[in-house]
């Protein structure tokens, strides 16, 4: 009998270390492959970045409340976010797309419209991509190829014991976005007269669905004199990419609660729908911004940059990532957050 494993037996990310058990990489330019924010090549001078994203219609995005130049913009914008988080520069992007016949030519414009706004924002060029038809929505695609300095790039595996942990800009907006939308999506199905009722919570909306990457921050932090010791951006949730900052690092971490950067709105949109600020935070999605690591001595540098929040630092305690809440109790914290 042949034995069959559920996927969810694994998990996504257990399903990728297998796949990556698997491979062997044996070019000398490859420098780095499965396993970071993109995989790494040696260009002589210099390296390269290249890394992927996938998007489905019903698992990524809702086009009942998704305009579509928004979609276009964000899924670029989500993949130069991860050449960001390498501390690169991204250079050329390519999309492909499997259209199903319920969208129109005006529809596809649409989409590149925000495309063409987000190449233009993070000054890539759109170089090339593949179309096909699809049988379930859209399905999207995009490949962003980038460059860094070799004595630049920062990875996910390299953070130590006494780093600063530092986040840009503020968390769990994204989620709580989403939250709102979809709750005035129901709202309108069960009664298409009624208005939505989103005054106000234009900022978290935003964070939803038009996300910028944090390639500002690469520049500040070059400008300063800055290298991170570590890196990665935020797609999944704090706390399930700070566990993959400590565990491909052999570290441990401690972050405050009360250090969390989060919007006026977020936590009015949270304290709405009863959810927990703090756990918006910690396992909301889709910020797209970067958690990095800085040893002591960049402390100086970066310390008035107002887009930088310090919110905990590196232990030697490997696997250990512990939550010290206001409370002033320390709570491990899971790929879901906390248990308290
Ligand atoms: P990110 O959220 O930064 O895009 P992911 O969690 O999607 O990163 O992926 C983590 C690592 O696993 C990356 O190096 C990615 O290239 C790799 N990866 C993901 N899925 C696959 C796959 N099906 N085959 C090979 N590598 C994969
Ligand atoms: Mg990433």
């Amino acid at each position: 009998m042949e034995t069959r494993t559920e996927i969810s037996s694994l998990g996504e990310f257990g399903l990728i270390q297998r796949i990556n058990k698997g491979i062997r990489t044996t070019l000398p330019d490859t420098v780095r492959g499965i396993g970071d924010d993109a995989a790494v090549i040696d260009l002589g001078e210099e390296f390269g970045l290249l890394t992927t994203d996938m998007f489905l219609e019903g698992i990524h995005f809702d086009l009942t409340f998704f305009p579509l130049k928004h979609l276009g913009y964000k899924i670029i914008a989500a993949g130069i976010s991860d050449v960001a988080a390498m501390n690169g520069i991204p250079r050329q992007v390519t999309v492909n797309l499997a259209l199903s016949n319920r969208f129109s030519v005006e529809a596809v414009d649409e989409l590149y419209e925000g495309m063409k706004l987000a190449c233009k924002d993070f000054n890539v060029d759109l170089v090339g991509g593949d179309t096909t038809s699809s049988r379930s929505g859209l399905i999207i695609s995009v490949s962003v190829f980038g460059k860094v300095k070799k004595d630049k790039i920062a990875y996910r595996n390299t953070a130590k014991p006494n780093d600063l942990l530092c986040v840009t800009g503020d968390l769990g907006g994204a989620y709580m976005g989403l939250q709102l939308l979809e709750r005035e999506k129901q709202v309108f199905l069960a009664n298409p007269n009624m208005q939505p009722e989103l005054e106000g919570k234009d900022y978290v909306i935003q964070r939803q669905l038009r996300p910028e990457a944090r390639m500002d921050v690469v520049y500040e932090l070059d400008e300063a004199g800055v290298i991170p010791t570590s890196m990665i951006d935020l797609s999944d949730g704090l706390a399930s990419d700070l566990l993959h900052i400590c565990a491909q690092s052999g570290v441990g971490a401690v972050i405050f609660e009360e250090r969390l950067p989060i919007d006026e709105q977020t936590y009015l949109a949270a304290s709405e729908l009863n959810i927990g600020a703090a756990t918006a935070a910690l396992n909301g999605g889709e910020d797209y911004e970067l958690l990095f690591t800085v040893s002591q001595s960049a402390y100086e540098q970066i310390k008035n940059n107002p887009k930088i929040t310090f919110i905990g630092y590196i232990t030697d305690k490997k696997g250990e990532v512990e939550l010290h809440t206001k409370g002033d109790s320390r709570v491990p914290l899971t790929a879901q957050g906390w248990n308290a």
